[in-house]
């Protein structure tokens, strides 16, 4: 993308009204605008890093066997009296019609996903099924100041299971953890899985994954030798540096962190509900057990950027930045062109700071947008026929050749 196109990109000045580093370094890098608390629009970078989040989260759900789907925003309100969460759910926004009929605003699916599984689901032989989407969630929530980390209206994944029997959803879950370690992982993050209660919801437990951030609401309790991590505001009979009663060998920390995603065991209330059954061999049938497991997609951005950046500006892990390269020329030259042309059909994606701007702006928005590697064609680096590569993350500058920097940024 040449930057002389867009008409949109990053801001002289920060906004004032963030009170966080994601939304504050988003707007001035050109990602989003925020509409109103906890409502945004995304910009070109910032729809860019959404698809990317997108696609990370859908190559591994369809991996484990997920079925994408997508379901509608916009409910009857019937579906959610029959659960009771018209009366129950805090932060459902409810509408009405000017034939005076109630809506509701999609905040989760169960509603929605399981009357439109209950003619696929008809005996045993029908299960394990796991459908999912990433769509579009409202929630009324009273406090919206963590830019994109908490909306009103936000990108969630979310993926419904329905099993047999309990042991079938454990074997399952086990799959699904994994598959979210994955995810955190491809996006450079590391997730700490803690075990919680269901809420209101269900007896059953939960489990939430947990990024550790300062700009996150929950607080936790974590061992620095193993994994074991529980949420502090549900489970409170531990204590901050305590041995940590799973491998007694660490201390238990206490830290600040982001749900990036959770796991709810849902039992049978969904399929009692909406009367879904499988029959067995025995010709007997089974209410199925269900699970959901959703992923914040436009939180976790956020929570990346509040991971990675420094007083420049944002530092995108490779795999979800908006562009690969960011290739700025001193003047400007065919040179550049040349080696826009070249990355591009290698498949490698290049923001050309192309713009008719002095260089020292071109520099500080680079650092500002934060794709992982900036190339810099100066007349000096051509003279001896070398670009200047240099990573966002870094401070070491190397003179390569085009071909050298084509086989270093393909591997
Ligand atoms: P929280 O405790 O942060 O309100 P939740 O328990 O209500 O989260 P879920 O209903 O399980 O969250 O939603 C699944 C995922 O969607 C969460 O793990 C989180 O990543 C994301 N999420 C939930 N609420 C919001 C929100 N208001 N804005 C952005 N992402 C959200
Ligand atoms: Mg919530």
């Amino acid at each position: 993308m040449k930057m002389s196109r867009m008409g949109i990109g990053p801001i002289k000045q920060a906004p004032k009204d963030a009170e966080t580093i994601n939304h504050k370094l988003l707007v001035q890098a050109g990602f989003v605008r925020q509409l109103m608390a906890g409502v945004y629009t995304y910009l070109p970078f910032g729809l860019r890093v959404l698809r990317k989040i997108e696609k990370i989260v859908r190559e591994e759900m369809d991996a484990i066997g997920g079925e994408e789907i997508l379901m509608p925003m916009l409910h009857p309100a019937e579906i959610w009296k029959k659960t009771g969460g018209w009366d129950n759910i805090d932060v459902l926004f409810k509408l009405r019609s000017r034939t005076d009929r109630d809506y509701a605003l999609g905040q989760s699916q169960e509603e929605v996903v399981t009357p439109t599984m209950k003619e696929f689901i008809q005996s045993y032989r029908d299960l394990p099924r796991m459908p999912y989407h990433i769509q579009w969630k409202f929630r009324d929530e009273l406090r919206s100041k963590s830019g994109i980390m908490r909306g009103r209206e936000f990108l969630m994944k979310d993926m419904y299971s329905f099993h047999l029997d309990q042991a079938d959803f454990d074997r399952f879950y086990e799959i699904a953890k994994k598959a979210y370690l994955k995810i955190f992982a491809r996006m450079g993050l590391t997730a700490k899985v803690t075990e919680a209660s269901g809420g209101a919801f269900t007896e059953k437990v939960s489990y939430e994954f947990e990024v550790l951030t300062e700009a996150g609401e929950v607080n936790i309790l974590y061992c620095e030798k193993c994994e074991f991590c529980v949420n502090v505001d549900d489970i409170t009979s531990y204590k901050r540096g305590a041995q940590c009663p799973k491998c007694s060998e660490g201390q238990l920390q206490e830290a600040v962190a982001a749900e990036v995603g959770n796991v709810f065991d849902l039992g049978q209330k969904y399929a009692k509900a909406f009367e879904v059954k499988a029959t067995l061999a025995t010709g007997e049938s089974i209410f199925p057990i269900m699970g959901c497991y959703g992923i914040g997609i436009s939180r976790t951005m956020g929570v990346i950027v509040e991971k990675f950046h420094d007083d420049k500006g944002i530092i995108w892990p490779e795999g979800v930045a908006p562009y690969q390269v960011h290739l700025i020329d001193i003047r400007q030259t065919e040179k550049a062109q040349e080696i826009y042309d070249r990355l591009e059909a290698a498949g490698i994606e290049v923001l050309w700071d192309d713009r008719d701007i002095n260089v020292g702006g071109k520099f500080t928005d680079a650092d500002l947008i934060g794709c992982p590697w900036r190339v810099v064609v100066s007349e000096k680096s051509l003279a001896e026929g070398q670009v200047e590569l240099k990573a966002r993350k870094g401070e070491d500058t190397e003179l390569l050749s085009v071909e050298k920097l084509l086989e270093k940024l393909k591997g």
